[in-house]
């Protein structure tokens, strides 16, 4: 079994899901596989927050670009993956996260995310579900989220719209470049000839990297995340605080969801055997129970883990595959989610050699040296 495509991305994720997007209604033939189903690793369980205030300096243009595109899924996908616009308050507790706020602030809102600095008083005209030991908040009306598990759904109905050939659950099991064309091979034994190639794989970026001799070191977050029962209306933002260590909201249906980075163990291979840490679980829970107290009354439902890629500067991964001519690489991206659409956008743009608005992360800075033969 063969086909043969102007384009092949390896990965169904937001990121490989935007090129191949891009790419297509551009006029290319696409080819977009996945292992699983798409976007059911990051792009389909994480938080869904769609936040400035997590987002580093560096990445707040791509964000607020990108955050227009989620605030509009219905014109740019053709359908509502529940997104809410809402309030952020970014919260400091102590001397030292107060400190840390008003720097990160800064650096963000020179970057051009409008963040200002309020007291607890008016945090609290803000929030007013929230606890009274907060000493300041960082505000921006700029925030937001989705309801991630529908990504893939609306995703599935642009792609189909824009003749993408997506193939689940079909490993791509090796790439190899072969006069002049890429030549990408199945685990179900399907041989993909294309003429441009996107690795987009998460957290396996580091694998696919090396079919091209390529040593790319990422690192992998277990990303644990807790929703709650539905509850009556308890708080009306999305909330973080200034150390990263949560994450929270309430949807419309009540449910509240609570995460932040809190780690639990596993990896990125076969039978990784991904576990959560229950004290991280509980003190992730009551940290956010401490932040919302009409939390303490309510039970815990669901909990699950996800794999965040991460590069050794936490800077993206985004351009050109050194020496290999039509190769191209995008993911690690922090705070991925909300900035991944623009970002893959502006990748479809670099490899269509349009203008791209913003720079892009390309990856020399990050590559390891070859071992020696
Ligand atoms: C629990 C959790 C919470 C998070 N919360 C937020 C948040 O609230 N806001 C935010 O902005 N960001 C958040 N993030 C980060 C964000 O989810 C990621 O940065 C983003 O989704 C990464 O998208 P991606 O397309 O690069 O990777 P992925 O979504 O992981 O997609 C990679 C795809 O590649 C496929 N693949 C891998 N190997 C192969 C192969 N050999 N052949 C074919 N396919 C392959 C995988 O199956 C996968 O579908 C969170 C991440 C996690 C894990």
């Amino acid at each position: 079994m063969s086909t043969c495509v102007d384009c092949a991305v390896i990965g169904a994720g937001v990121m490989g899901c935007s090129v191949a997007l891009g790419l297509a209604r551009a006029g290319m033939s696409v080819v977009l596989l996945d292992k699983g189903a798409i976007c059911r690793e990051a792009s389909g369980v994480n938080a869904g927050t769609l936040t400035m205030q997590m987002t580093r300096a560096a990445l707040i243009p791509y964000a607020l670009k990108a955050w227009e595109f989620w605030m509009d899924t219905p014109r740019w996908l053709g359908l509502a993956v529940g997104t809410e616009r809402r309030d952020g308050l970014s919260l400091a507790f102590t001397e030292a996260e107060a400190a840390m706020l008003e720097a990160r602030a800064a650096a963000r809102r020179a970057a051009g995310a409008p963040i200002e600095l309020v007291g607890a008083a008016r945090a609290r005209e803000i929030e007013p579900g929230l606890t009274d030991r907060a000493l300041m908040a960082g505000f921006c009306p700029v925030d937001g989220f989705t309801s991630a598990y529908l990504t893939g759904r609306a995703f599935r109905l642009a792609l189909g719209a824009a003749s993408v050939a997506l193939r689940e659950h079909d490993a791509a099991v090796g790439a190899e470049r072969r006069q002049g064309r890429f030549v990408v091979r199945t685990a179900a034994g399907l041989r993909v000839e294309a003429a441009r190639l996107v690795l987009a794989g998460g957290v396996w970026l580091e694998e696919m990297a090396a079919w091209f001799g390529i040593r790319l070191p990422i690192k992998v977050l277990i990303n644990q995340l807790a929703v709650t029962e539905r509850m009556p209306p308890v708080m009306r933002t999305v909330l973080g605080i200034a150390s990263g260590l949560l994450s929270l909201k309430q949807y419309p249906s009540g449910t509240v969801l609570i995460g932040g980075g809190w780690q639990g163990c596993g990896g990125r291979h076969e039978g990784r055997g991904d576990a959560f840490i229950p004290d991280n679980l509980i003190g992730n829970i009551r940290l956010a129970a401490f932040v919302i107290p009409a939390l303490r009354r309510a039970r815990v439902v669901r909990a699950w883990l996800g794999l965040e890629a991460e590069t050794a500067d936490a800077l993206p991964v985004l351009g050109p595959l050194p020496g290999v001519e039509d190769g191209w690489i995008i993911g690690s991206v922090h705070s991925g989610y909300t900035s991944g659409p623009f970002m893959g956008t502006l990748l479809a743009d670099a490899i269509l050699g349009r203008q791209h608005a913003l720079p892009l992360f390309p990856i020399d800075r990050l590559l390891q040296p070859k071992a020696a033969a």
